[in-house]
């Protein structure tokens, strides 16, 4: 077994089985305490909460909990490998949560037969969480999944693997159609995939001002376009009327190539025929539709980005999930709404306009930084990110009228030790 391979077991077994734990949070010491913590005292914040359910809020943990919960049909891109499998990818994102925005987070993994007894379950445990985020659940069904819950629960449901990649995408794409010219209203993009990803990136981008008749989805037979009676719901929303069939014949003269699709998928052939000054976003993970040296040999005119760490321009969720659940969660906002999707994207932009901080060099052993072709979307460490991005989704929900609180008085946040 590699190194790595030993070190990531390891990892996960040392120095206690796992990545996360339970803390107390109150004195549980003398007989008073205990008294107070549970029998009888427990019985007066009881009685509280079935007066009026908001003193949930006030006497539990419930307005900083936030449940990763999956049906482990789509881990990472290793597939369905059953819920149990799922748990450490579960437990690391609520290590995520934790580490980033101070949210208290537990993995729910799910056994279900059917995407209804998915539904049923999480339903019923809803209440107990301030907000749920749910996980690698596989494409189409996590559409309908998310709607259901969505219409049924009275708390934030928030599909990560949907949203959370369409807000970090469209925060670089503003960025990178900026560097080089484009307008994002005029700019032609070729979508490669056409599942749970990409159906989300490209609703985002349209909110964001792209026209829907400048975007060619293609999936595994090619472009999804009005002729075609094979697509489900969701592909639908995306036919357009073209007479081109391939993706390769979509992609001649776009401005923008999205790949969510799967491992080295296009050619530098391919990349060349792209428009001047082209935007190539390779986003299967691990391994892209197309190495960075490869489009950087072709097209050196194009912005690149990835969803990997080890080159520029890294489209990685945990930018975006941590902070917009901690905004949700301080206004008591009822939902994660289109608006506040689209704050967090433009948060996400501004940011990385900013000048970069030393704290973000020094991680990155860099002597210098700024906006342009190798760094259009912020830096996982940059400790700006908390207060920016939450501000941002807390301010939208409160203007949208899904916010049942006011903005904290302690916002912006600067760092999770103000929470
Ligand atoms: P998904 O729901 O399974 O969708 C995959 C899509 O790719 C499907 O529409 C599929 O087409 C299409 N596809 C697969 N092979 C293809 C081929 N040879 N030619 C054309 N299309 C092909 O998966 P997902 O959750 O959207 O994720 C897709 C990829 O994006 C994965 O590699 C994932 O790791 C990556 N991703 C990256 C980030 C990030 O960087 N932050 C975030 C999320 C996802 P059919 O519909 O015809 O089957
Ligand atoms: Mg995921």
């Amino acid at each position: 077994m590699s190194d790595f391979k030993q070190d990531a077991l390891d990892y996960h077994a040392n120095p206690k089985p796992g990545k996360i734990s339970v803390e107390l949070t109150t004195a549980a010491d003398s007989a008073r305490d205990l008294s107070l913590a549970y029998s009888p005292g427990v019985a007066e914040p009881v009685k509280a909460i079935a007066e009026d359910p908001e003193n949930a809020y006030k006497y539990t943990a419930k307005g900083n909990l936030v449940a990763v919960i999956t049906d482990g049909s789509a881990i990472l891109g290793l597939g369905n490998l059953g819920p149990l499998a799922s748990k450490p990818v579960m437990e690391g994102k609520s290590l995520l949560f934790k580490r980033f925005a101070g949210i208290d987070s537990i993995d729910v993994e799910v056994e279900s037969e059917s995407p209804q007894a998915f539904i049923d379950t999480v339903r019923r445990i809803a209440n107990t969480y301030g907000g749920i985020n749910l996980e690698d659940i596989k494409a189409p069904e996590c559409f309908e999944i998310e709607r259901t819950l969505i219409e049924q629960c009275n708390i934030p449901v928030f599909h990560d693997d949907q949203h959370g990649t369409a807000i970090v995408t469209v925060a670089g794409m503003l960025n990178a159609l900026e560097i080089q010219g484009k307008k994002v209203d005029e700019a032609k993009m070729v979508v490669l995939g056409a599942g749970a990803a990409a159906i989300s990136c490209a609703k985002l981008l349209i909110l964001a001002g792209m026209k829907p008749e400048n975007i060619f989805m293609c999936d595994r037979k090619g472009v999804i376009h009005s002729g075609r009676d094979d697509l489900n719901q969701y592909k639908a929303m995306f036919a357009v009327d073209t007479d081109k069939r391939t993706f390769e014949e979509a992609l001649e003269g776009a401005d923008i190539f999205l790949g969510l699709s799967g491992p080295d998928m296009v050619t530098g052939e391919q990349i060349k025929t792209m428009a001047e000054n082209p935007v190539v976003f390779a986003c299967a993970n691990p391994v892209p539709e197309i190495m960075p040296e490869i489009v950087a040999e072709v097209r050196p005119d194009a912005i690149m980005a990835t969803g990997r760490s080890d080159f520029p321009n890294q489209v990685n969720n945990v930018l975006g999930f941590p902070f917009i659940f901690r905004g949700a969660l301080d206004v008591r906002s009822r939902a994660i709404n289109e608006e506040m999707k689209l704050a967090a994207a433009k948060a996400l932009a501004d940011l990385a306009r900013e000048p970069v901080t030393q704290e973000v060099l020094d991680a990155y052993e860099l002597d210098s930084l700024e906006f342009g072709k190798d760094y259009i979307i912020p830096k996982a460490v940059d400790s700006r990110l908390l207060g920016a991005v939450s501000t941002a989704v807390a301010q939208a929900a409160i203007d949208t009228g899904v916010a049942d609180g006011p903005l904290p008085a302690n916002y912006p946040l600067k760092s999770i030790s103000d929470i």
